[in-house]
Parts: C-alpha cells; sequence; structure tokens
C-alpha cells in the first residue's frame, strides 16, 4: 500500500514564486515529485501552503523553559510552537552559571540529536552589562575564546549559534573561533560602535541578534551597530515581529535596507508564549506576563516574547503589508539556510522533509504538518479517495 497523500488546490508558496492551485505530494516523511493515480487528494482550495516554520531563537513555550525545563518540559515547549506552525526551532539558552550551561549543553544535545529540536543556541553569558536586557548582570562575563570553545564542545557538535557582544575583551578571537568551528557568531545585546561592529562582521560574524533591541539606537552622528548590520551583505538580521518590540517603521526599514533574503523572523519567545499572562522566571530573573507582554519584576525591562511565529508571520503579510513570498523566506528559508539545514527544510520541494503549514485566507494556521504526520490537522478540508483505490 502506498504511503501517498496530494494536497491539492491551494496557493502553493515555492522557491520560484507563488502557485495557484498548487499540488504537493507527500510520500511517508518527504515531499515526492509524483503520486500514484489512486493517492487520496486533500483539498485545499482558498488556503495557503507554506513551508513549516523555523525559528532560530526561541527560548520555550506552553509554560517550559528550554533554559532551566525537565526534557519533558522542552519537549513540552516544542510541540506548543509546532502547534502554531514552527516545525524546526532552535533551543536558546539565557545566561547563567557556566557550568549550569554545560549541563544543559549536554541534556539537550540529545535532543538534537533525535531531531526534536535543531540545535542550541546560547545567548549568554558573554554580552555587555550595558544591554543586558533581561540577563542576570552577575554572570555576565567577557568572550574568552577558551569559554566560549568550553560551551560549544558541551553541545557535542549541536551548537547553532552564539550571541556575543563583539566589542569586549576576546570578543573578535572568539568570533573567529565560531567561524572556525561552523557555529554563528551573531552581534547582540552589544554596545559596540559602527566601527567596533564592522570589525566583528569582517571577523566572521553573520547574524544580528534581534536588530534594534539590545543595543545601541542609530544615530546620525554615531550609526552604531545597526547601520552597520543592515548594510553588510554577509549579515542576516532576526527581528521580532510582535508589535512590541518594533515599531512597524522600523520593521519595514530592516525588509527594505537588507532585502527579504538578509531577514530572519524569530520568535525569542519565552514559556509563556501560547500559554498565558502570569509569573514566570527567565533563567533566574522573575517575569511578569501582562497582555502577552514579557517584562521582568525588577526594572521593567522587556524579556523575550510571548510571539509564536503564525503570529508573526500574520502581521508581516497583513499590518505590515510584506508579500508572501518575502515573509516565507524570512520565515523559513533564510534560517534554514543559517542552521545549515536548508537541504531538508525551509523550502516546498521534493525530497525535503514534509513540513508545511496550511494557512486560511486570514493567515491562521488551519494545518501543520511535520515530517508527513498532521500535528494540527485541517477541519472541514475534503478528502477525496480516487474510485479505483
Ligand atoms: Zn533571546
Amino acid at each position: 500500500m502506498s504511503d501517498h497523500k496530494v494536497l491539492a488546490g491551494a496557493r502553493v508558496v515555492l522557491p520560484t514564486g507563488i502557485i495557484e492551485n498548487g499540488r504537493v505530494i507527500v510520500d511517508g516523511a518527504r515531499i515526492a515529485g509524483s503520486a500514484p493515480e489512486d493517492a487520496p487528494v486533500l483539498d485545499l482550495t482558498g488556503h495557503w501552503l507554506v513551508p513549516g516554520f523555523v525559528d532560530m531563537h526561541n527560548h520555550g513555550g506552553g509554560g517550559a523553559s528550554f533554559t532551566s525545563g525537565t526534557v519533558e518540559d522542552v519537549l513540552k515547549g516544542v510541540h506548543t510552537h509546532r502547534l502554531h506552525g514552527t516545525t524546526t526551532v532552535v533551543a536558546s539558552f539565557v545566561t547563567g552559571e557556566m557550568d549550569f550551561l554545560t549541563a544543559r549543553a549536554g541534556l539537550l544535545s540529545e535532543l538534537a540529536e533525535q531531531g526534536e529540536i535543531a540545535g542550541l543556541h546560547f545567548e549568554g553569558p558573554f554580552i555587555s552589562p550595558c544591554r543586558k536586557g533581561a540577563h542576570d548582570e552577575t554572570l555576565l562575563r567577557d568572550p574568552h575564546p577558551a569559554e566560549v570553545l568550553k560551551l560549544i564542545d558541551a553541545a557535542r557538535g549541536q551548537a547553532k549559534m552564539v550571541t556575543l557582544a563583539t566589542e569586549l575583551p576576546g570578543g573578535l578571537d572568539s568570533v573567529r573561533l565560531l567561524a572556525e568551528h561552523g557555529v554563528i557568531a551573531a552581534i547582540g545585546h552589544t554596545d559596540a560602535s559602527y566601527e567596533q561592529t564592522v570589525e566583528a562582521i569582517d571577523a566572521g560574524a553573520t547574524v544580528a541578534t534581534h536588530l534594534y533591541n539590545a543595543m545601541p539606537g542609530l544615530g546620525h552622528r554615531a550609526p552604531g551597530p545597526i547601520a552597520a548590520l543592515l548594510e553588510d551583505e554577509r549579515i542576516t538580521v532576526e527581528l521580532i515581529n510582535d508589535g512590541t518590540h518594533l515599531h512597524p517603521a522600523a520593521l519595514e526599514l530592516a525588509f527594505h535596507h537588507a532585502g527579504p533574503e538578509r531577514v530572519a523572523l524569530i520568535t525569542d519567545a519565552m514559556d509563556a508564549a501560547g500559554f498565558g499572562d502570569g509569573r514566570y522566571m527567565l533563567g533566574p530573573l522573575e517575569v511578569e506576563v501582562k497582555d502577552s507582554v514579557a517584562r521582568l519584576v525588577e526594572g521593567g525591562s522587556i524579556a523575550g516574547s510571548t510571539l509564536t511565529l503564525d503570529r508573526a508571520f500574520k502581521r508581516a503579510a497583513t499590518v505590515d503589508g510584506l508579500p508572501v513570498e518575502s515573509v516565507v523566506q524570512a520565515i523559513s528559508a533564510n534560517p534554514a539556510r543559517l542552521l545549515g539545514v536548508y537541504d531538508r527544510v525551509g523550502s516546498l520541494e521534493p525530497g525535503k522533509d514534509a513540513d508545511m503549514v496550511v494557512l486560511d485566507a486570514a493567515f491562521d494556521v488551519k494545518g501543520v504538518m511535520r515530517k508527513g504526520e498532521w500535528i494540527v490537522a485541517p477541519q472541514g478540508v475534503p478528502t477525496r479517495v480516487p474510485q479505483n483505490a
């Protein structure tokens, strides 16, 4: 018996553009090039069919923290984001003690080996006390290459990204070390000048951690990191499109200047994503979530988001008015490329994992498929099984 399914009738977003009334064929866990005649057909007329979302910066969800939760908690957080269309997620850690972070890296590297998460991101501790955001200042340290190496070694090949303030002592050497090890050096939580940022990019940094947030603003005499990061072709800028972290004009400026091929939409989500208002812990710091905005109890800094990527998508396509192809690039293809997994995910092409999201005309999630299995099965969508099946 064949294990084919045909998803037909949707507006399908491919790397080459939008196909009206398109067909995507699934064979087991993969996208296939053709199907036997008796394969069941799911009629998705009136819907969009887009690649599963790829979130390269995410601290948790569903009430669970990637930094501190048990393995079960982490899986619960991963599942919460899958329900919102994120079929590939990197687990991000906030600043902690070095011993704590190396132990967490060891534990979660197993989940990465099993394919549940797409690797690990250390957002601290090598960040600037001047731009610490919701990180515990007492645990911050300069990015000594030997310590950076200790963290990535603990992740047993699953470290994907380290965010660092590259202007700190040891910063540029650490960037070089990360680049040599194939780990993304991300500039963020930084107080660097324009010139210092250019140096870090020349040393091998390739990502801007949540551009605009936790870095000096754009000034006309001191353009700071934002100008350097936006103008350089080698940099992809992360954006948190929740309507709180960024003014729509700041998002538009980044998309316009960097172009859709150099933007990655991320959530920077914390435990409350997909869960609700209340009190939470972000690493060792207490956070109050009110009206879906997370702030530190002490000081009131924005503390991650409660965003899920389906909301970021919808906002980008509606409020921000971006072309759907550009949104798909920024939410699936670009992060997949950066993470080195574009051969398996990030676009709807034969041979890749059957990871996709069904959206209605208003860009609300109606279905989520991961590796050929429905995580969210589309309701009220007619299935047609050919007579001779
Ligand atoms: Zn973060």
